[in-house]
């Protein structure tokens, strides 16, 4: 029998650790935050808690070791990113949190020696924030062929020019990763971006406004790189690498999105069953309506299937098997899980529900990005029908595109 579901002690012994932080510390402290609405007291707080989840060894949870993180595997990181989710900041309290994450897995796997020690060390160390700047307000993200910033190559550098949007964490990050049209004609397509680092303090770079969204302002900045001109040995992983990084980037990256989600929905289902337990009517309690049940049990269903698909594409990934789409499939089922559950949740809470007074109101309009970050919900699905449409026509059957080497 090949497969075994029995958790490795040191998974289950990480997870515990884990789960025990978020529980004895994060928890507690997110709530007095909340309860005191004293948004300066969120700082010195959360800087507190990543010295204390440092001083315990539970930092950089997916980085090597021998740079100072715990050296976990995509599958084992499941566990922990799932712990993260419960909490608001548990993942940027453990350092590994988006777009940090991404960005160190990047660095590890494409970074040159210098540029690791400039930007990976610092980045680890939790000396600094990064960010990832590829979106254009002017041309469809789904499609990265079509950007149109671009890096003009110069004796001594790179000059780049351009505006891009929703660049995640900019206020505050020590550098960009910045993805950039060099080849124009390129042949394929995807070959005509690049990669480049673009320290923050450069006088190119300028951050226009921190875009108000429907979850309010979440350092998600409009940023224009105006004559932004930087060293030759800012280009990362190879000229025409920029798509191809992105794509390396974005499995990992949106694996880990899925980890925290599911903390997210179990958090509301968790809410959602407090509620029907607790709100009594016509004699008895919201729990004992099959309808109310039937929330339940759809929502059970669905994290159960969440949780299995993200662990299949977690142990793909960790195998160095092909993943892409188990996690298209993953990331559009888990994002789409999230909606549905807290939906639910609202609609057991009543008009509480639809109120500012519980955390669900805040999660729904955070939750509605999941089905557009790391990939649209159609841009997976179409990857999603390709790959069948490939698989029929090439093996006679659709059975490794439904979950490869499956049942
Ligand atoms: C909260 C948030 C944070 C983000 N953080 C970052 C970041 O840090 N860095 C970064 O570079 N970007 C970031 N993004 C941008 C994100 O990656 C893009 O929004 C996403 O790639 C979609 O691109 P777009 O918004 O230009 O939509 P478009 O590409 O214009 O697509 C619009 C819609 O068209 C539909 N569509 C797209 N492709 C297809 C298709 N093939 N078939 C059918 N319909 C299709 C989908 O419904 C899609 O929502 C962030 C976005 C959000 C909301």
């Amino acid at each position: 029998m090949a497969i075994d579901f029995t958790l490795p002690p040191d998974v289950t012994e990480v997870r515990d650790r884990i789960r025990n932080f978020m529980q004895n510390e994060v928890t507690p402290t997110e709530e007095r935050l909340r309860a005191g609405k004293d948004t300066q007291a969120w700082r010195p707080a959360l800087t507190s808690l990543r010295e204390k989840a440092r001083a315990e060894g539970i930092w950089a949870p997916h980085m090597p070791a021998e740079w100072g993180g715990m050296g976990l595997g995509p599958v084992a990181m499941a566990f922990v990113s799932a712990e993260c989710g419960r909490t608001q900041f548990g993942a940027y309290i453990l350092n590994c949190h988006a777009p940090d994450e991404g960005n160190m897995h990047t660095l590890l796997h494409f970074g040159t020696p210098e540029q690791k020690e400039r930007y990976l060390r610092p980045l680890v160390n939790g000396d600094c924030r990064s960010c990832f700047s590829m979106t254009e307000p002017d041309v469809a993200g789904s499609d990265p062929t079509a950007l149109r910033t671009t890096a003009v190559e110069v004796d001594d550098g790179w000059v780049i020019n351009g505006v891009k949007w929703f660049t995640s964490g900019a206020r505050g990050a020590r550098f960009a990763i910045v993805i950039a049209c060099t080849d124009p004609d390129a042949n394929p397509p995807q070959a005509r971006n690049s990669a480049f680092f673009v320290e923050c303090d450069n006088p190119g770079f300028h951050i226009i406004r921190d875009i108000e969204t429907m979850a309010g302002r979440g350092n998600h900045c409009e940023i224009a790189y105006r004559d932004c001109k930087v060293p030759k040995d800012a280009l990362f992983g190879g000229r025409g690498q920029g798509h191809r990084l992105g794509q390396v980037r974005l499995g990992p990256a949106r694996l880990a999105h899925c980890m925290r989600w599911i903390g997210n929905a179990e958090t509301a289902l968790d809410m959602l069953v407090d509620r029907a337990l607790k709100r009594e009517l016509h004699g008895g309690v919201l729990a004992d309506k099959q309808l109310i049940q039937l929330k339940m049990s759809e929502s059970a269903l669905e994290l159960y299937q969440c949780k299995l698909m993200v662990l299949h594409s977690a142990y793909l990934i960790e195998k160095g098997l092909p993943f892409r789409n188990e996690v298209s499939m993953t990331k559009h089922h888990v994002a789409n899980t999230l909606w549905r559950v807290i939906d639910r949740a609202i609609q057991v809470h009543g008009a509480l529900g639809y109120s500012t007074d519980t955390a669900l109101e805040s999660m729904m309009k955070h939750a509605r990005s999941a089905r557009l970050v790391d990939g649209a919900d159609e841009v997976h699905l179409s990857q999603i029908a390709r790959h069948v449409i490939e698989c029929f026509q090439t093996e006679g059957s659709v059975r490794n595109a439904t979950g490869a080497e499956l049942l």
